[in-house]
């Protein structure tokens, strides 16, 4: 277990797949009766941008970095659907400036109401201990250090019955996005009303939609594959884009999607190369769209 998310956190990918999760999470507080989200891959929890780690790939500064610089320029609907999202992003610096980034587990427990509940899962021992100080004595959270997928089997279903479970692996081992179908699959034969978001990067576009369309043997309402290019992936061997999974998910969220995609597109993507491709997995139809002009 080499990956470590400190170099990685508020990147561009970031900011796509907790843009999303703060999506759902605002979704799922529309109804009072209490949810629990499941991170199987939790990471530590919040993440100092002054650290060695961060400072050595600077990736925050072309995710986090620039959306809050160019956050003015977005149109009304977008900053408003970015709202819980930002304001935890803001509250993680005592509302001064950027300096940390919330990673999952922290993001959740910012939009979370008091009734709802965190299972916070993290197998790396250094990470676990930094995500339990991140936790601190927040008692609606759990931390557990066990494998991903065993947590997965173990943690399902909630004792709420309303639940979202994020899966995001570190694509370190060959085989990860088999294990993510079969994460889904047996999920789902657990948990069949779950709301399953999973994140993926993009580096052979070929090898994804390969992959994307083995998911339509999953047994779920609806399984939607959201692809965020930063330019086409004509270089397997670059990361090109990320997606995310989202099996269940609120039927408002294609259309925030496709408000907001467009605008974190013209701020994150390479200009005037980004797009993004939504695809609904059972149909195989997907839909792709360009960045918004900047
Ligand atoms: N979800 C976090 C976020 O959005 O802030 C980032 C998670 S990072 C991409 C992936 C994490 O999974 C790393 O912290 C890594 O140590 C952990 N990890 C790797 N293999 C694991 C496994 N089999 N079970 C649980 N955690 C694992």
């Amino acid at each position: 277990m080499n990956y470590r998310h400190a170099f990685h956190a508020g990147n561009f990918a970031d900011v796509i797949k907790h843009a999303v999760l703060a999506r759902v999470i605002d979704y799922m507080k529309r109804k009072d009766a209490p949810f629990r989200v499941i991170d199987t891959h939790a990471g530590t929890g919040r993440y100092d941008l002054a650290s060695a780690e961060a400072g050595k790939t600077n990736e925050w500064q072309d995710g986090i970095g620039r959306l809050l610089q160019q956050e003015a320029r977005l149109s009304v609907r977008a900053r408003e659907l970015l709202k819980p999202y930002l304001e935890a992003v803001s509250a993680e610096n005592g509302g001064g400036v950027l300096k940390r980034y919330p990673g999952s587990p922290r993001l959740a427990l910012r939009l979370m109401r008091p009734s709802d509940r965190l299972v916070a899962n993290e197998l790396h021992p250094e990470d676990a201990k930094a995500l339990k100080a991140a936790i601190g004595k927040d008692r609606r959270a759990r931390l557990l250090t066990i494998d991903a997928w065993a947590a997965l089997r173990a943690q399902l279903p909630p004792k709420e019955r309303r639940g979202l479970i994020l899966i995001d692996p570190p694509f370190e081992q060959p085989g990860e996005l088999d294990r993510i179908r079969e994460g889904l699959t047996e999920g789902l034969k657990r948990f069949a009303t779950g709301t399953f978001v999973a994140w993926y990067p993009i580096k052979d576009g070929r090898q994804i939609e390969r992959w994307q369309r083995t998911l339509a043997a999953i047994k779920a309402d609806k399984v939607l594959a959201i692809d965020f290019f930063l330019r086409k992936p004509a270089d397997p061997e670059r990361l090109n884009g990320c997606g995310l999974i989202v099996v269940n998910g609120p039927y408002t969220l294609q259309d925030e999607l496709d408000t907001l995609l467009p605008e974190l597109i013209g701020v994150l993507a390479e200009e005037g190369r980004g797009y993004f491709k939504i695809t609904d997995v059972f149909s195989g139809k997907s839909r792709v769209e360009p960045a918004s002009p900047r």
